[in-house]
């Protein structure tokens, strides 16, 4: 089957296909296996017909964004990984900026910048793509996706599209309706404010000044490793139990941040779990609390 799949894959135009592909290079934490398919497309229609095909033939597969929110097993991943990072158009009218999934947060807060537009300056340092925004609703210093999308334009895995509204999309905290339904984002629509470019400016420099001080970004990591549980910081109790600079093999709690898990260099999955685990086990015996990871877990561990 898979040398049949691969022919009628080789038909579609726009499509960029890598076999038995690293998928490290693709993670913000810089761990993970092979995926058996790497697949690129470059337009919307090729990833519709790219869709119908895996439909036809029931090929497995996952949708990729920036990889900063998952973690990904040592064995890898059986199926296709299809990596949104090429379909990045941006279109703005008036104050409403609708964009492609796979663009950048960074970019997309700079083109709304450009173009004096205030809404998004909260999303500039975050190392994710709109697609992934969406399904995380995404958010940081208070504010998050919800604010500003309208509406987004979804895919069913059977390539047919459908307009969802902000009220569908069911936005909550790190949740969408993404999370429960089959829908791949294709397009999302924000509505922003009319601002002054140096006030936005000002306002992205200052939140990423923030964020350097705070986060270990000069480490690969997943960002925070655990959802906030109402009424607690994760990084302050975990550093109270003593766990803050905690490894394991290359995982490691980090010194800067302890809601953070950071790769020093050669960290497998296998790694970042007992360390999840522990941190899990921990804080349950000792505060009652159930923490859970913030990131998905793609393929074989
Ligand atoms: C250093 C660092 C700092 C971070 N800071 C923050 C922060 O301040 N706030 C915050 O909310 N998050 C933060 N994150 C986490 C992460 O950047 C966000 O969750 C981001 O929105 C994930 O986007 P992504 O494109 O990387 O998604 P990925 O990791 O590629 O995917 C995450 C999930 O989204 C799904 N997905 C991706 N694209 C699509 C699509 N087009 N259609 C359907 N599903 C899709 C994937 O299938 C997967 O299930 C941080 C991460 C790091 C590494």
């Amino acid at each position: 089957m898979l040398d049949k799949l691969k022919k009628a894959l080789a038909n579609i135009e726009g499509l960029d296909l890598r076999y038995d592909h690293k998928l490290k290079e693709y993670t913000s934490f810089k761990i993970g296996g092979k995926a058996d398919i790497f697949a690129i497309p470059k337009t919307k229609n090729t990833l519709i017909e790219l869709l119908q095909l895996l439909q036809d033939y029931q090929f497995p597969f996952f949708i990729l964004g920036k990889g900063s929110n998952i973690i990904v097993g040592d064995k890898g991943y059986r199926g296709m990984i299809i990596y949104t990072g090429e379909l990045k158009n941006v279109n703005i009218e008036g104050t409403i900026i609708k964009a492609e999934a796979g663009i950048t947060l960074a970019a997309l807060a700079n083109k709304a910048l450009a173009a004096g537009l205030s809404g998004l300056e909260f999303a500039s340092g975050i190392p994710g793509s709109l697609g992934g925004a969406l399904y995380m609703n995404a958010g940081a210093y208070g504010s998050e996706m919800k604010d500003v999308v309208r509406e987004a334009s979804l895919l069913d895995y059977a390539g047919n599209e459908y307009i969802y509204s902000k009220e569908e999309l069911a936005l909550s905290y790190r949740y969408s309706i993404l999370q429960k339904k089959p829908l791949i984002v294709l397009t999302v629509s924000m509505e922003l404010e009319k601002g002054n470019k140096e006030e936005i400016k000002a306002k992205m420099l200052e939140l990423n000044r923030r964020r350097k001080e705070k986060q270990p970004l000069e480490w690969p990591s997943a960002g925070s490793i655990f959802k906030r549980p109402e009424g607690h910081y994760v990084g302050p109790m975990i550093e109270e139990l003593g766990l803050k600079g905690y490894r394991i093999g290359d995982a490691q709690i980090s010194e800067k941040h302890a809601g953070f898990i950071i790769n020093l260099g050669n960290a497998t999955a296998a790694d970042v779990i007992k360390l999840i685990k522990l941190v899990q086990d921990k804080i349950y015996k000792e505060k009652g609390i159930k923490l859970e990871p913030e990131p998905r877990f793609i393929g074989e561990f």
